[in-house]
């Protein structure tokens, strides 16, 4: 369980119990929260650029004035993957020490200007805000608080660039440079380890570059995070596949310790009719080409271009994936001149829809419509093998399957059919295969998931770990980073000949 970890200053306010603090708790409460500023919805359209504007210096200190420091064990602290001292960070935010805030971030996060972004925090640390809850939800505003408190940093500093311990003579590899596997690199880095990235893309960063729209997640942001990682030492050799390019094995001779956080990234293939026209994408596909500067992107990819946008478009799916697509459709029908006509078809209704609600709302204000309780049947193609429309049918919800959510069930002789010209099919992913049936002896189970210890990372064979998407299925950028750095404490200690 994660405890109060006062910062290395000798203030004696943040040395105390928090139980302890001189404070009035119930006025803190009434205090009101602090709005969001949003870029408004017809701007933001016209642009990737992050909608969520910056709070304001005195705001970011009011809102932080708002938690009422709840006395050890913080719910907050409980319900964030990393366990990040959050109470003790809005204290000092509160005081105007905004370095030392951000550094109480950085103490147990390696990346909190991409978490303070991405995570969903409605359902983590904001979820669990004693001030939250019930229809006059009043949760502190624990994540943009952060983003201010980084970025300020950044500002004046730009990201420390840290320490790093003499040099042990250890080599390590990496294969895959996600949020799991750059956690992984950073902490053995700093532990004086010769570190090597393997990563099939172009560039690292996983999902944060190759997934993530920019609207969510500055590629910036990532791209400075991997240039602090290079001046720590950490060598990145980028389009290689593991397991394809160089086999695992020889990566087991060359290095003392492989970790690998390939992440579960493969489009789960859909099984309809016409899924293959023309205008049929896969989410995975046209978030890298609708989302990713041309640069970093995979040649074939690249060669392609932007995804063609039709006028009328259709998301299948209900995810946060979904939603990334409908988002990134609008714009670019925007920079089409087109009517906007993004419609998400989702087979339950939004009671059940696992995204986050937050970027729901988004993809409402920018003009988003949703059909519930709707499932493709099949993709209908004109002569050229061009999608022109869409054939559904409408559910109905039975009993609660193993998710715990009540399972969609085909209403007989509902079928009716929608003109459309792009469909984006958003069903989920699935984990790559490839290592798993390449090296018989690494155990993998489900589809290619890989089998290790949740605890330390080890998988089934001596010196290589595992974390991330690649061990738990696709989760969140937060649990990935957690993954990484629990299985680099294991590989340190297997380093240094410690149990
Ligand atoms: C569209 C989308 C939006 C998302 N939005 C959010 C969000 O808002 N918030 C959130 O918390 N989470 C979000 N997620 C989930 C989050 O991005 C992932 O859970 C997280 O990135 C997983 O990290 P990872 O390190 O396990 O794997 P990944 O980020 O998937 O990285 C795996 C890396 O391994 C590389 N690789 C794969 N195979 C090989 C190989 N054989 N050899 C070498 N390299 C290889 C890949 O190129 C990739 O760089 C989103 C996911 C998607 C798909």
């Amino acid at each position: 369980m994660p405890q109060h970890t006062p910062p290395d200053s000798a203030d004696p306010l943040l040395a105390v119990d928090r139980s302890e603090l001189d404070i009035d708790r119930k006025a803190r409460a009434k205090r009101p929260m602090q709005p969001v500023v949003k870029e408004e919805a017809q701007k933001r359209l016209t642009n990737f650029n992050e909608i969520y504007l910056l709070y304001e210096t005195e705001i970011a200190c009011i809102e932080a004035g708002r938690c009422i420091q709840c006395p050890d064990p913080a719910p907050c602290q409980l319900a964030c993957p990393l366990g990040n001292d959050i109470p003790t960070a809005l204290r000092l935010t509160e005081q105007g020490r905004f370095i030392e805030a951000a550094n109480v971030f950085r103490k147990t996060s390696p990346m909190p200007e991409i978490c303070s972004r991405v995570c969903p925090q409605e359902r983590l640390c904001e979820g669990s805000c004693t001030q939250g809850g019930g229809p006059n939800d009043q949760h502190v505003r624990i994540g943009k608080i952060e983003k201010f408190l980084l970025e300020y940093q950044y500002a004046m500093e730009g990201i420390p660039l840290g320490e790093v311990a003499p040099d042990t003579g250890k080599r390590v590899a990496i294969v895959g440079g996600g949020p799991s596997g750059l956690a992984v690199a950073e902490i053995l880095r700093r532990k004086g380890h010769a570190v090597t990235v393997y990563d099939a893309n172009p560039f690292p960063g996983g999902l944060l570059i190759y997934g993530i729209p920019a609207f969510k997640l500055e590629k910036s942001r990532v791209v400075e995070k991997v240039e602090q990682l290079k001046k720590i030492g950490i060598t990145f050799i980028p389009n290689t596949k593991v397991g394809v390019d160089i086999m695992l094995d020889d990566l087991r001779k060359q290095y003392e310790a492989v970790f690998i956080g390939v992440g579960a990234n493969v489009d789960a293939t859909a099984r309809f009719d016409g899924a293959d026209l023309e205008g049929v994408y896969q989410a995975g596909e046209f978030l890298i080409r609708a989302n990713v500067p041309l640069e970093l992107q995979p040649p074939a990819l690249a060669a392609q271009g932007k995804p063609d946008i039709g006028r009328r478009v259709y998301v299948v799916g209900g995810g946060d994936t979904a939603m990334d697509c409908v988002r990134s459709s609008l714009r670019l029908q925007m920079a089409h001149g087109y009517d906007l006509a993004v419609t998400c078809a989702y087979r339950r209704t939004e009671a059940e829809m696992p995204g986050c609600r937050a970027e729901r709302e988004n993809a409402r204000e920018e003009g988003a419509q949703f059909e519930w309780l709707t499932a493709p049947v099949r993709f209908i193609g004109d002569e050229h093998g061009k999608l022109s429309a869409i054939e559904f049918v409408k559910m109905e919800l039975g009993a609660p399957d193993e998710s715990g959510r009540r399972r969609p069930i085909k209403i007989e002789g509902s079928e009716y059919t929608v003109p459309a010209d792009t469909a984006i099919l958003a069903l989920g992913y699935w984990p790559d295969d490839t290592l798993g049936k390449t090296v018989p002896d690494l155990e993998t189970h489900d589809w290619g998931l890989i089998t290790a210890d949740p605890e330390t990372g080890r998988t089934s064979l001596t010196n290589v770990w595992a974390g991330g998407d690649a061990v738990h299925g696709p989760d969140l950028v937060s649990t990935a980073i957690r993954a990484g750095l629990h299985a680099a404490q294991s590989i340190h200690l297997y380093l240094m000949n410690e149990t």
